[in-house]
């Protein structure tokens, strides 16, 4: 201020222009889930495509999709296991949600979200999973949404279409805060199925390390490079999941740091 009155200024300065939002990379990803034909198209390919090997793998008593089985497993009911969010529910209106309030994942909006019952079906799964249900497959729904919400996940389910939502063996979801890890649900279910077929929209719905990095996550899906489309069937996701984790290296920076380390892990082959 005694500056100021030095030089005679009447008015203090104006205050600093508001900081500007940190980017959002999730805009293009959820408009190309939510509208695009060609996310429908995918869908449809992956079940359609799993539906042409539905008889070739219960016909054949050695055909397991889990690495947790092997060996003849004819005296096992055969079994579908599939991911929840993002495989068999769509959860975009969610992701709208928080692009639409400036928010991010968050505990109790997406608990919200969940309570509400209202995902939509991902094109082709309850269709491919009616049939095989009626052929004597019996599917089981191995999600990481916490048993706590299994009530509300069987009723949203059940009114979208899909089959075995009354049978509460049907769901593993995840038992404990912490424990994210599929393997050990997938080895409660080979005791008594031979699992055919895997379902899901990120690589640890069929085969688990711990934070892999990108050339590692390559090298697991090279390793059963035959499985995919046969008897592992990956739904697309761009809107999150463990590529994005890999890429900014199992840390949480903030939005502003992790667009740059999403722009830094690009190759412009120059
Ligand atoms: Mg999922």
């Amino acid at each position: 201020m005694v500056v100021l009155a030095l030089l005679g200024c009447p008015k203090p300065p104006p205050p600093p222009p508001a900081a500007a939002p940190p980017p959002r990379d999730d805009v293009l990803a959820t408009v190309w889930s939510q509208t695009s034909a060609e996310a429908h198209a995918a869908a449809l390919t992956v079940y359609q495509a799993a539906g042409a090997q539905l008889d070739r793998a219960l016909e054949d008593p050695t055909w397991t999709a889990s690495l947790e089985q092997s060996g003849d497993l004819g005296a096992l009911t055969p079994a579908i296991v599939v991911d929840v969010d993002e495989t068999v529910l769509d959860n975009s209106p969610y992701q709208v949600r928080n692009i639409r309030d400036g928010a991010g994942y968050d505990k109790a909006t997406w608990a919200a979200w969940v309570d509400e019952a209202k995902a939509r079906a991902i094109p082709g799964a309850a269709e491919f999973l009616t049939e095989a249900a009626a052929k004597g497959v019996d599917v089981f729904y191995v999600s990481n949404r916490s048993v706590g919400q299994e009530e509300a996940t069987r009723k949203n389910l059940a009114a979208v279409g899909f089959p075995d939502t009354a049978d509460t063996t049907a769901f593993l979801f995840r038992p404990t805060e912490g424990d994210k890890s599929k393997t050990a649900r997938r080895t409660k279910i080979v005791e008594t199925h031979r699992i055919v077929m895997l379902f899901g929209d990120n690589l640890f719905d069929f085969v688990e390390a711990e934070k892999p990095d990108r050339a590692a996550r390559t090298a697991l899906v090279e390793d059963h490079a035959g499985w995919w489309g046969e008897r592992w069937f990956l739904v697309p996701n761009p809107m999150y999941g463990s590529w994005d984790d890999a890429v900014l290296q199992y840390a949480h920076p903030d939005p502003a740091k992790a667009h740059q380390e999403r722009v830094h892990a690009l190759d412009d082959a120059r």
